[in-house]
């Protein structure tokens, strides 16, 4: 994600409607929030959202919290939001790092990881979101039957994720694919993100791998 400094950025969100301010108050009581007990469903590195507000009008009866870091990408969710009120979207602008703090034990029932960040040099692959310290942390707070779903166009990352799951104890790969959008089972219901579109334009092959406990 190229990442432009937008004036005033934070102190939009700061205000914003459709960012949740005081989220770590929620951190098991995030029935509370919605009012309602819809499952919770977050995509952590959301970029500008385009994929979680389509699976979020696909599916009115679940409640998707997206997670951005940079408030000048997250600028770009809320606008479409401003747009195109969803009721059952929100946003917490976080690093990933402190995700514990705001959901605890069976608040989020599945989590997507898309095209996240390679973070490519070893000494950096405790911040890739699919290492065994993201993996430890999701299984605090993912319910019993949650899974994640990750994409990604690199080989690379790719690889250590599948990796990652299978030398851990505690997460097992149900499916996985490197050829997504022929793959005719882990196809079917596919919503495309921004940079899903960006590099299977591009004629990449984007790999998918699903992971529970
Ligand atoms: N998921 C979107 C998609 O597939 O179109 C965006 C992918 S973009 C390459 C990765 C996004 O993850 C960026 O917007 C980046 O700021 C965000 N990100 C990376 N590390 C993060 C972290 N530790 N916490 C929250 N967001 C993070």
């Amino acid at each position: 994600m190229r990442l432009r400094n937008i004036p005033g950025a934070q102190e939009e969100i700061a205000q914003n409607k459709f960012c949740i301010h005081d989220a770590q108050q929620y951190k098991n009581n995030w029935n509370q929030f919605w009012g309602n007990s819809n499952p919770l469903h977050i995509e952590v590195g959301m970029g500008k959202g385009r994929f979680l507000m389509d699976l979020a009008r696909l599916h009115p009866d679940i409640n998707y919290i997206g997670i951005e870091k940079y408030s000048s990408v997250l600028l770009r969710g809320l606008q479409k939001m401003e747009i195109d009120p969803l009721d059952n979207v929100r946003f917490i602008r976080m690093d990933a790092e402190y995700i514990c703090d705001y959901f605890g034990e069976n608040d989020v029932d599945r989590i997507y990881l898309n095209f996240s960040d390679p973070w490519p040099k070893d000494r950096h692959a405790r911040r890739r979101l699919t290492s065994h310290q993201f993996l430890e942390r999701y299984d605090t707070f993912l319910a019993k039957n949650g899974r994640i779903e990750f994409k990604t166009d690199n080989d690379d990352l790719f690889q250590f994720s599948l990796d990652e799951a299978n030398e851990s104890k505690i997460w097992h790969i149900d499916a996985f694919t490197w050829d997504l959008h022929h793959d005719l089972v882990l196809s079917k219901d596919n919503v495309m993100t921004e940079y899903e579109k960006k590099f299977s334009d591009l004629g990449n092959s984007i790999h998918k791998m699903i992971i529970s406990r």
